[in-house]
């Protein structure tokens, strides 16, 4: 069920490239595997998939210690400073760092640990109070300090864009997503190196690609809904 799933998201992900002129290969869709029971994933890997996505510290743990021989763990949720250790040294790269105080952590802990740390810096794209991320203006200011921290490599932007019945809302969000990655790279800044732009969900995937996305983060498409309980 699951691998049927993938494969019929992985042609709209070709699609929506072709449709851009784009190359698949410059798209990374990511499995979010959260909530969802490790046998899924285990079977997905088994099809050829190597990108998972987890948003709790302790949840990637588990998972992580029944597969990450080849696979590309993406931490992908808010995450808590004390929760920073679980996830420097597993996660590929960490997608959601909006706070300099988080960004002082990762660097803590890559450093203790002797290691990179590859992130993406968040940006709220659609400035809603509720989510965890930043403004635009504050993200130059953020990227500036974020840079001057040595184990951390800023390898590009990332976004959740509102929910939406119609993808094409949140066509405008991407585009500004795309400009803000290009004008930042012009910063030359230290550690800062931005390809990467991660957005795109579910409902909105094919538009984030046709605007640029280099990362997709699917979750229900492939897993179904999730149920918290
Ligand atoms: C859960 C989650 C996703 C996947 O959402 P779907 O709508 O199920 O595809 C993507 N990104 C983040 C940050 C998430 O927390």
């Amino acid at each position: 069920m699951v691998t049927e799933n993938y494969k019929a998201v992985e042609k709209r992900v070709c699609e929506a490239a072709a449709r851009a002129g784009r190359d698949r290969n410059e798209i990374v869709l990511i499995a979010v595997s959260k909530t969802k029971p490790v046998e899924l994933v285990l079977e997905l890997t088994e099809a050829g998939v190597r990108d998972f996505g987890e948003n709790h510290a302790q949840e990637l743990v588990q998972k992580y210690e029944v597969i990450h021989e080849g696979i590309n763990w993406h931490f992908i949720g808010h995450l808590q400073r004390n929760k920073v250790k679980y996830v420097v040294g597993r996660a590929c790269l960490i997608h959601s760092v909006s706070s300099l105080r988080l960004a002082e952590e990762i660097n803590k802990e890559s450093l203790k640990k002797g290691v990179v740390s590859d992130i993406l810096m968040e940006v709220n794209i659609a400035d809603e109070e509720t989510k965890s991320g930043i403004s635009d203006e504050e993200a130059e200011t953020l990227l500036r300090q974020i840079s001057e921290l040595p184990a951390l490599r800023v390898k590009g932007l990332m976004a959740i864009a509102p929910p939406v019945d119609d993808p094409e809302e949140n066509r405008g969000y991407f585009r500004q997503m795309r400009a803000l990655r290009d004008k930042f790279n012009t910063l030359g800044l230290p550690n800062v190196d931005l390809k990467e732009l991660s957005m795109g969900m579910t409902g909105d995937f094919e538009v984030a690609i046709e605007e640029g996305a280099t990362m997709v983060r699917v979750g229900t498409a492939i897993f179904g809904e999730r149920h918290y309980d």
